[in-house]
């Protein structure tokens, strides 16, 4: 196929990309196509970019599949530009915590997947024995909470209990993935709140009930960890601005620390979110249209490197939409299948272009992942997971469209630019103008291996 803009490593230019077998064969100039083959030829208002990785989704099958399933989140991923995702070890019954977990995850997985999906595994207290199996298997490395996770059988961890677990994901070259708020501040806003009552519907409530200093002490503690014990941390969902300057100076230092930020962060303000809307709930909270900015300003100065959505859906019935107590709601967001255009759409408006999306979106998360050879760029060797978007397009979201198993999602409504006319997967085209196309052909990929 070929484009008179193609975001490549090295830059956007016109060029041929020559699939065969599935993989990237070359990248040529825009006229050097062989003769007698297949030719995708796209359109001037469209660019070649590679397929997104979203290494933060929660399918929350098997076990809770009424929440979202695999079926229905691929088929979401691959109308969004998505060909590589990365399932969250929690929400799903078992959790994956165990190598028993991990192989019940990849057997319900089979022959439902639209696009490739990998798996994290968990840290829980009790299962450091479990995590050299687990990497052996295939785990793309392990995520932890440091808080109440919001589901029984995801047990969050101590200092004491994450330590030696971070010793053996140091020994396992393993990467560990961090929930980043500390009970402290959090139970103290409890307290406050206990005494003061304010109205459970206003979300100026909730946002008081998860205060920075939660996020800005557990990033504190993890930095220390990550110095002492060596283990790979990378912090997810990361909302504070103010502790910015603490990751910065952390990997200033050399510290193998990074972190991620999502769309609901970088395109929704606190001062903005109706009371009783509790799509928007997620933890941590949307923050004040200032935070917003410094963390643009972080993605800018490279303090934040990655952008995945956290899809993190539920029945309706849980974020009980009626009764709009953000105390009682589900807190999670659904934004899998619009992530690439919401960041489009906000890092346009900044002055960014369409290579800082592809950085944050497609080549950090894959280097996260350890698959960087085959997924996250437009290179030889690399898989031909490719995307064709319509980038100066625009659309309205109607949740009609959304193909997540439930459809509330806060983007309802928002006109987004970038518009995904193909997906291909491994070469394979599976989205094409707003319809999918052929089975599920998506595998399930490891560490180090697509
Ligand atoms: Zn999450």
């Amino acid at each position: 196929m070929r484009a008179r803009r193609v975001i490549t490593p090295e830059g956007t230019r016109a060029a041929s990309v020559h699939v065969a077998h599935g993989r990237i064969a070359a990248v040529a100039a825009w006229d050097a196509v062989p003769a007698g083959v297949p030719l995708v030829d796209a359109g001037d208002d469209t660019v070649l970019m590679p397929g997104v990785v979203d290494t933060h989704v929660h399918i929350n099958e098997p076990g809770r599949t009424e929440w979202e399933g695999f079926a229905t989140a691929t088929q979401a991923a691959a109308a969004g530009g998505v060909t590589a995702l990365v399932d969250m070890p929690l929400n799903s019954v078992p959790a994956t915590t165990t190598l028993a977990a991990l192989r019940e995850k990849r057997r319900a997985a089979e022959g439902q997947l639209f696009v490739d999906v990998g798996f994290w595994g968990g840290v829980v207290p009790g299962n450091t024995g479990e995590l050299a199996g687990m990497a052996a298997a295939g785990a793309i490395g392990f995520k932890c909470f440091l808080v109440e996770s919001g589901v029984a059988e995801f047990g969050f961890v101590r200092e004491a209990e994450l330590r030696p677990a971070m010793v053996e994901l140091a020994r396992l070259r393993s990467q560990l993935l961090v929930h980043a708020e500390l009970p402290g501040p959090i139970d103290a806003a409890a307290l406050e709140q206990a005494r003061t009552r304010p109205d459970p519907r206003r979300y100026a409530t909730y946002l008081a009930s998860r205060p920075r200093a939660a996020e800005d002490q557990a990033v504190a503690l993890m930095i220390a960890l990550c110095r002492d014990t060596g283990a790979r941390t990378h912090v997810v969902h990361h909302a504070s601005s103010d502790s910015l300057p603490a990751i910065a100076g952390a990997r200033a230092a050399g510290l193998p620390f990074s972190a991620e930020t999502c769309p609901h962060y970088l395109s929704f303000a606190a001062e903005e979110i109706p009371d009783g809307a509790t799509a928007w709930k997620c933890a941590p909270p949307i923050r004040e249209r200032a935070n917003r900015e410094l963390l643009w300003q972080a993605l800018r100065d490279g303090t934040l490197g990655l952008v995945a959505s956290d899809h993190s859906p539920c029945t309706p019935a849980l974020k009980q939409q009626e009764r709009g107590d953000f105390a009682a709601a589900w807190g999670g967001i659904s934004g899998l299948q619009l992530a690439l255009s919401v960041v489009w759409t906000e890092a346009r408006a900044r002055g960014f272009g369409l290579e800082d999306v592809v950085r944050w979106m497609c080549a950090a998360p894959a280097a996260l992942a350890g698959v960087s050879l085959h997924k996250g760029r437009i290179a030889v060797g690399a898989d031909a997971d490719l995307v064709l978007l319509r980038d100066e397009a625009t659309f309205a979201v109607a949740p009609e469209r959304v193909l997540h198993r439930h459809k509330i999602t806060p983007y309802a409504g928002r006109t987004l630019a970038g518009v995904v006319e193909s997906t291909w997967l491994r070469g394979r085209r599976v989205w094409h103008r707003g319809k999918l196309e052929g089975q599920p052909a998506g595998r399930t990929f490891s560490r180090g291996a697509a």
